[in-house]
């Protein structure tokens, strides 16, 4: 048998749900177990296009990967492993339905970090997303998980609800913050046209009070030990996601599934979103060749997302290009000004001005 690549990590989507939530642009459709089964078939074809690979870590997203049952699971699973290395790192989506039947059986599977959708436990807004859950309900599932002997937790926390008020934040972040979690992901509220929100009248926040609400979030939980390492993401020391890490450290990966996307040989792919086309095989939807200019711009856009920044020693091997010669009229009058900071090797943004990178990307890339 020949040897196989190992390679970063793999994104495997499942796009299933029971419920679908009123501010949903994912890719997902209503579980159905006649789908499900279509669907894993496919998938276990479209995986045969790594069959010369092995994978670090394993990140399985969606929808809502746990709503599919337990044989279900030990299938999707069973098909994977080929792709494992001897340890390879596997993170699960779940909702707050999740059963201790399928907590068991996740930890027989291997997986080591699960992300858990709560949103928020304000129940006014709970309602307006039509999701259900409680702050003792997902207490007791977290000490599910950890009784199983799955110890690092993400929750996701989203904000910017219409008519939020900054009390009604801060007592998320309180109860978020008190809860026995590793990780938490942020997200201020956004609404594709084609959810069931938009179509209400939703409206998004003022950019004042984003940026109010922004500086809360990070203030807060800075306080409660959670470090903000990336834009969105904040973690105890030592339990950033491994694998959002690798695409904002722009190292390649594979990924599998409706709507997927992946970045293998300088090709970043994009999946078909159809369900009718995935189950018919034809999976891929667009391609993108990276050159190297492309690839200097997603160097820079996802390293200035980390709170360390862009490492310049890193560009210079890579590119044989030295960033801040590249750039220097544009760079100048930023680090100048504090607004671009160069520390230990790295160039970064400013903490107080992370909420607008876009301007500084605009600046810097265009
Ligand atoms: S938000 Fe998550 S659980 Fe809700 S419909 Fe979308 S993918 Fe499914």
């Amino acid at each position: 048998m020949t040897k196989k690549i190992t390679k970063e990590g793999l994104y495997i989507h499942i796009p299933f749900c029971q419920y679908i939530c009123s501010y949903c642009s994912f890719c997902k459709v209503f579980y159905s177990k006649n789908f499900v089964l279509r669907y894993l078939k496919s998938l276990e074809i479209e995986l045969k296009k790594y069959d010369s690979f092995s994978f670090k870590s394993i990140y399985i997203g969606g929808g809502t990967p746990t709503s599919l049952s337990l044989d279900e699971l030990t299938n999707l699973f069973n098909m994977i492993k080929p792709y494992q290395v001897k340890d390879s790192y596997i993170t699960i989506e779940s909702n707050p339905d999740i059963t201790l039947d399928k907590i068991k059986l996740l930890k027989e599977l291997g997986v080591k970090r699960v992300s858990l959708g709560v949103q928020t436990f304000n129940q006014k807004y709970l309602k307006l997303i039509e999701r259900e859950s409680s702050y003792s309900k997902i207490k007791e599932l977290i000490a599910a998980f950890n009784d199983q002997g799955i110890n690092n937790i993400n929750i996701d926390l989203i904000y910017g609800f219409n008519g939020q008020t900054l009390d009604e934040l801060i007592e998320d972040l309180k109860l978020f913050a008190s809860l026995n979690v590793q990780h938490i992901s942020t997200y201020c509220l956004e609404v594709s046209p084609s959810s069931k929100l938009y179509n209400q009248g939703y409206e998004a926040l003022n950019e004042d009070d984003e940026a109010l609400f922004y500086k809360t979030i990070v203030d807060y939980l800075a306080k409660a030990g959670f470090y903000r390492y990336e834009i969105s993401n904040f973690a105890l020391h030592g339990y950033e996601s491994k694998h959002n890490l690798i695409y904002w450290n722009n190292l390649e990966y594979g990924g599998v599934g409706l709507g997927a996307s992946s970045y293998i040989d300088k090709i970043r792919y994009t999946n078909t979103k159809s369900l009718t086309k995935y189950l018919n095989n034809q999976f891929d939807d667009y391609k993108e060749i990276v050159t190297n200019d492309i690839e200097k711009f997603y160097e820079v856009m996802l390293s200035l997302r980390l709170e360390h920044g862009l490492d310049l020693k890193k560009y210079q091997n890579k590119f044989h290009e030295d960033f801040l010669i590249a750039k220097e009229d544009v760079l100048r009058p930023l680090i100048n000004n504090n607004e671009l900071i160069i520390e230990d090797g790295y160039l970064r943004l400013n903490k107080d001005n992370f909420f607008i990178i876009d301007f500084y990307l605009r600046k810097l890339l265009f």
